[in-house]
C-alpha cells in the first residue's frame, strides 16, 4: 500500500520567525494525521522550521538543490547541507523552476539522482500547460518528463521517489483538473515508471496531484486510486486550510 502524502510548497513565502508561528498553529492541527506531512519552507527558513517541527508528525522538505556536492555556484545549496539541516525530501523541477530559471529535464535527472544518492526523497515534478493540453499533448509531455527524470534510477528506490503531476494551468490560478482527468493522466505517468522501471516499482512510487488543491476540493482528489496525496501551493500558507487538506 502507498502511504498518501500531503506536501505543502510554501514557495517563497514567510520568514523565519513567522515560519515558526506557522508550525505552531498548523502541530496541533495535524498531529492525529493518517497520511504523511510535509511542509517545504524556503532555504534559510528550514533551520528554524525544523526547532519548531522537533517532537511532531511534520517532515521537512525544501524546494530545490543543486546536484554537486560542493563547488563554485553562486548562490546555489547542496544536498549535504540540506541533510545535514534535516530535510528528508526535497522537490524538484517545479514548474516554476523550469519556467522561469531555466531548469531542464537534463537538470531535473541530475537533481532525482543526487537526491537520492544523498537520502533525500525527490517530488519530481511533471505538468503540462495550457497551450500544450489545448493541443492535445499532456500524454506527451508528462512521458518525455517523466522519463527524463527517472533515467538512470534503480528499481529499488521506487519507494524513496515521489512524482506530482502539476498541470502548470491549475498552479495558483484556483482551476483545479477534474479528479477524473487527474487520475486519468496519473495513471498514464505510471504506467510510463512502469516502462521505465518495471510495474513493481510503478505500483510502490507515490504519485501526487498539485494544482490549487483547497479544502473543498481534496477529498475528491484524493479518493481517486491513482493519486497518492497532494502537493499543495497556497493553501499551505493557512494552518486551518492545509490541515483540512490533511485530514481529506
Ligand atoms: C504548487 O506550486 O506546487 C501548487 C500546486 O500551487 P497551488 O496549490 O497554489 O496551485
Amino acid at each position: 500500500m502507498r502511504k498518501p502524502i500531503i506536501a505543502g510548497n510554501w514557495k517563497m513565502h514567510k520568514t523565519p520567525s513567522q515560519t515558526v508561528s506557522l508550525i505552531n498553529e498548523l502541530k496541533p492541527l495535524v498531529k492525529d494525521a493518517q497520511v504523511e506531512v510535509v511542509v517545504c519552507p524556503p532555504f534559510v527558513c528550514l533551520p528554524a522550521a525544523k526547532e519548531a517541527l522537533a517532537g511532531s508528525n511534520i517532515k521537512l522538505g525544501a524546494q530545490n538543490m543543486h546536484w554537486e556536492e560542493q563547488g563554485a555556484f553562486t548562490g546555489e545549496v547542496a544536498p549535504g547541507m540540506l541533510k545535514e539541516l534535516g530535510v528528508e525530501y526535497v522537490i524538484i523541477g517545479h514548474s516554476e523552476r523550469r519556467q522561469y530559471f531555466g531548469e531542464t529535464d537534463e537538470m531535473v535527472n541530475k537533481k532525482v539522482l543526487s537526491a537520492v544518492a544523498h537520502n533525500l526523497i525527490p517530488i519530481i515534478c511533471v505538468g503540462e500547460t495550457l497551450e500544450q493540453r489545448e493541443q492535445g499533448s499532456t500524454e506527451q509531455v508528462v512521458d518525455r518528463q517523466t522519463r527524463a527524470a527517472l533515467k538512470g534510477l534503480s528499481p529499488e528506490v521506487a519507494d524513496r521517489v515521489v512524482i506530482a503531476y502539476e498541470p502548470i494551468w491549475a498552479i495558483g490560478t484556483g482551476k483545479t483538473a477534474s479528479s477524473d482527468d487527474a487520475n486519468e493522466v496519473i495513471g498514464y505517468i505510471r504506467k510510463v515508471v512502469g516502462e521505465v522501471l518495471g510495474s513493481q516499482a510503478a505500483q510502490q512510487m507515490r504519485i501526487l496531484y498539485g494544482g490549487s488543491v483547497k479544502p473543498e476540493n481534496a477529498a475528491e482528489l484524493m479518493q481517486m486510486p491513482e493519486i497518492d496525496g497532494g502537493l499543495v501551493g497556497g493553501a499551505s500558507l493557512k494552518a486551518q486550510d492545509f490541515a483540512k487538506i490533511v485530514k481529506y
